[in-house]
């Protein structure tokens, strides 16, 4: 979802065919194999056929990452729509929409839990939420949940599914990547690790973004990685562009990204880094889940 280009559709619907939908079957697009929908579940919606990945929402993808229960943050956070703006339908009631579908008041879900024991703030963006694209309300609560692990001494996850900026709230939502990168900036100051997690896609303002500053940026096969699309990128520069460019393996072999990892040993391999990066897991007091926060922004650190 670039913002720089008027030619683009702004947003386009959450791509139906790859995600999980609700019916009892579902069909791969990539082999055409039909998977009973408890398997793709069971296996954490990795095609057992050929392993394509599906889309998954920010809560499969917490549920996913953490060992249990955990603590939601900022839940209550909704845009305001400062720019009053209006595409092909007001901005308002594309929020409505999404709010309604998704069940999440915008684009990313933050939280505290434990990961094979230790302490982790994650942030999982939701794609289903306006192509996952970040306004002030997505850069806002993935500042604050870095301002939490700092405050709490614990490393931060960011899962990363987004178009980019949201053009709907325009130059404010491109300096929510300013704010994002002071925050990782803190973070690293501290000495507190960061891991990106790259998943199907990852494009504009949150490349350009979190999603590129991990301490180590790893990504599921295949998935979409870029800042401009193909084609504005091929319109520009008058050349074909290569094959398989901008998927995950390409930028693994130029350099760009330092894994791809299967997303059934997506939590064992970042466990695995954050101990590496000196994290310890949480004494059991710290296991038990804090009160749901308000969300109020005097909690801010
Ligand atoms: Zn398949």
């Amino acid at each position: 979802m670039a913002w720089f280009t008027k030619t683009r559709k702004p947003m386009a619907p959450p791509e139906k065919a790859s995600r999980v939908p609700e019916g009892l079957y579902v069909k791969c697009p990539s082999c055409t194999q039909v998977i009973y929908n408890k398997d793709l579940a069971a296996n954490l919606g990795v095609c057992p056929g050929c392993a394509y990945h599906f889309k998954m929402t920010a809560a499969e993808r917490l549920a996913m990452l953490f060992d249990g229960e955990y603590t939601v943050h900022d839940p209550g956070l909704v845009s305001t729509d400062p720019l009053e703006f209006t595409d092909t339908k007001p901005y308002k009631s594309r929020l409505q929409s999404s709010i309604a579908s998704t069940g999440g008041n915008d684009a990313v879900v933050t939280a505290t839990g434990l990961l094979e024991g230790i302490e982790t703030v994650i942030a999982a963006l939701e794609y289903s939420f306006i192509g996952g694209s970040m306004g002030v309300v997505v850069g806002e609560k993935v500042t604050r949940a870095i301002e939490r692990a700092l405050g709490r001494r614990a490393p931060v996850v960011i899962v990363s599914c987004s178009g980019g900026a949201r053009m709907q709230e325009g130059a404010l939502s491109l300096m929510q990547m300013a704010k994002t990168a002071a925050a990782l900036a803190r973070l690293d100051r501290a000495g507190l690790p960061f891991i990106s997690v790259l998943t199907d896609p990852t494009t504009g303002g949150v490349t350009a973004s979190f999603a590129m500053l991990g301490d180590l940026n790893i990504a599921e096969p295949k998935a979409l990685i870029g800042f401009a699309g193909p084609r504005v990128i091929e319109q520009t520069i008058r050349q074909k562009l290569p094959e398989g460019f901008q998927r995950s393996e390409f930028l693994l072999e130029h350099g760009m990204i330092d894994m791809v990892v299967d997303r059934r040993e997506l939590k064992t391999t970042i466990a695995r880094a954050l101990r590496f990066m000196g994290a310890t897991p949480a004494e059991a007091a710290a296991a038990a889940p804090v009160a749901q926060d308000a969300g109020a922004a005097a909690e801010r650190t």
